[in-house]
């Protein structure tokens, strides 16, 4: 039987929806929310992500603001700028784009943002909120991976969640989110990563398998459960002469081979990818509304 794929396109439509309607009434009392994107250097790869960032916000009608500093700009006044950016009130939301130049300690950057407005969720104040089950703000990506399940109706109580890696931006706060005593949540999560004993006889016993490691179509069919469902969180760039620019962009599963195996799959690309974005977006009303409420 051939697996469902779980598009986050479409998933992410559905919350582009909802997101429009929560602005217009935003707007309906005088507020716009407005995200400000700090980007320090010029690496192309980062230039491309606040570009995509600054063309959803104004799709949406939410005001970019692009805070463009040169590679040079000192960890002091990086903060500065984000504090100037704490106090603005026309600013919901602030995500300084990472990564930082070296001689910048990403960590004080981090810190140094109004927990209200860190849209990301990288401060520990709001990690420290998730954990405990008293979020506002949730991680981009682990939260677009439990809204790609959600929607998509994916029954996540009770089953058994194996997440394989276990970083801070996806493993760990995702194991975060879908342990919370919540009826759409209420998994059994076991993190594995690269010192797991046992790794295959562990992640052959996931009802759900999330894989986030960054290797090119490393969990072959053979490791995974009959009937499983397989959320593809990685996206690797491979050699392939066949394709226009010599590169093809893939997950860390073994698609080709996983989907005839499995009852759902996320595709790469197409899968998770766009609900990060979407997440971030969703950050962005949620911080203004906030503001509403205080
Ligand atoms: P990361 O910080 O490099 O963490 C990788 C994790 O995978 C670590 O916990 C590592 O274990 C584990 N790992 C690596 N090789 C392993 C192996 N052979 N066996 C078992 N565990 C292994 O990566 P990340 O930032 O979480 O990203 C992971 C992937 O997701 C990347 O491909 C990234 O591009 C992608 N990603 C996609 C999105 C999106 O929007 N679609 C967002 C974020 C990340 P140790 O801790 O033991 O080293």
């Amino acid at each position: 039987m051939a697996a469902d794929l779980i598009l986050g396109k479409d998933v992410s439509e559905k919350i582009y929806a909802n997101l429009r309607e929560r602005i217009s009434v935003l707007k309906s009392k005088g507020i716009i929310p407005g995200l400000a994107v700090v980007l320090v250097g010029d690496d192309p790869a980062s230039q491309i992500y606040v570009g995509m960032k600054d063309k959803k916000c104004k799709e949406l009608g939410i005001n970019s603001y692009q805070c463009i500093l040169p590679a040079t700009t000192t960890q002091d006044e990086l903060i500065a700028k984000i504090r100037e950016l704490n106090s603005d009130d026309k600013v919901s939301g602030i995500l300084v784009q990472l990564p930082l130049p070296r001689h910048i300690d990403e960590s004080a950057v981090i810190k140094a943002i109004d927990p209200s407005k860190d849209v990301d969720c990288f401060h520990p104040f709001n990690l420290g909120k998730m954990v405990i089950g008293e979020a506002e703000l949730l991680p981009a990506t682990p939260a677009g991976i439990h809204q790609m399940m959600v929607q998509s109706g994916i029954k996540i109580a009770g089953k058994h969640v194996v997440i394989v890696g276990r970083s801070n931006i996806v493993g760990k706060p995702l194991a975060n989110i879908l342990m919370q005593k919540d009826e759409n949540a209420d998994a059994t999560v076991t993190v594995v990563h690269s010192r797991t004993a046992n790794f295959t006889d562990l992640i052959k016993q996931a009802d759900i398998l999330i894989v986030a490691i960054g290797r090119p179509r490393f969990i072959t069919a053979d490791m995974v459960k009959e009937g499983a469902v397989i959320i593809d969180v990685g996206t690797n760039r491979i050699d392939d002469p066949s394709a226009k620019n010599g590169k093809r962009l893939v997950g860390d599963v073994d698609f080709d081979s996983v989907k005839d195996k499995v009852s759902a799959i996320t595709p790469v690309p197409g899968g998770v990818g766009p609900m990060t974005i979407c997440m971030l977006m969703n950050n962005t009303v949620i911080a203004a509304e906030m503001r509403v409420k205080e």
